[in-house]
């Protein structure tokens, strides 16, 4: 067989709804009406990541959720991973797609209608890039406005993850962001085999750079700022910001971890608790 033939990893379970037969999604909703959708995104992360890392943590997170509350007796359905997103401000690297923004947001309002169709009631929307965050709150109230008793979460864990690293998690003590440190350390954990280190260069922003990208000032880790991003290509050459080689599989496990807790802990309380 051709080298380029190999298998390059597999897919672990629980199943996501492409890996699902329609009898099977049929059986999941006597069970639960509650699904996550991953949201993710074709974009550069330098040259020792794939353009699919956005996809991959997406559907990896939604995959560790669903199992972690399946645990829990709190079933849920992982939704189809949205493969495309808003990335106008990667374009000036090869292979990035992105879709305008009124594009995502109808796409995700018609994917959400659809699985509202079929007997999901409950969704919650799990970002892999936090460039679609505001796309994804328009088409959740969308959805909402369209339906008479769909709730629909978005759920940023970047928070989480944030005050995690700034409580130690990692070796970083400067600014990591796309494609450095904590996002490299979490595809190490599950695609070791799409990771190439050694392609990776370390680029840090200037403080007021980082500032406008990510900092605890900034309203996706917490804050209360939000400025749109201007071109990646201008800001920083190699594609991505942090130092790469600082990256352990230990370190993106735990940084699952984290994300995780989180998520399961919100979903089991709003949509199975109801105390
Ligand atoms: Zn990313």
């Amino acid at each position: 067989m051709a080298s380029d033939a190999e298998d390059l990893y597999v897919i672990k379970g629980p199943k996501t709804l492409y890996e699902m037969t329609s009898a099977e999604v049929a059986a999941a909703l006597e069970r639960t009406t509650t699904v996550l959708l991953p949201v993710g995104a074709t974009e550069d992360h330098g040259a020792h990541l794939p353009l699919g890392v956005d996809m991959f943590e997406a559907r990896e997170i939604c995959r560790r959720t669903a199992y972690a509350l399946d645990q829990q007796n709190c079933p849920v359905v992982i939704g189809p991973t949205i493969p495309f997103g808003v990335s106008t401000f990667h374009m000036g690297f090869p292979g990035t797609i992105t879709l305008t923004s009124s594009t995502l947001i109808l796409m995700l309002k018609e994917v959400m209608m659809s699985l509202y169709h079929h007997g999901f009631r409950n969704l919650c929307l799990i970002h892999g890039h936090d460039g679609n965050l505001p796309q994804m709150m328009v088409a959740a109230q969308d959805v909402v406005d369209n339906t008479p008793d769909a709730t629909v979460v978005v759920m940023n864990w970047m928070v989480e993850l944030s005050k995690a690293y700034a409580a130690g998690l990692g070796k970083s003590r400067k600014g990591e962001s796309h494609g450095g440190e904590g996002e490299t350390a979490r595809i190490l954990a599950t695609h070791p085999e799409l990771v190439d280190i050694s392609k990776g260069q370390a680029f840090y922003l200037q403080p007021h750079e980082l500032r406008k990208i990510q900092s605890p000032e900034h309203m996706k880790t917490g804050g209360g700022l939000f400025y749109p991003t201007r071109s990646y290509k201008a800001l920083t050459p190699v594609g991505s910001i942090g130092d790469p080689a600082l990256a352990t599989e230990e370190t993106g496990e735990q940084g699952y971890d984290v994300i995780v807790n989180w998520l399961v802990r919100i979903i089991k309380r709003d949509f199975f608790d109801q105390s």
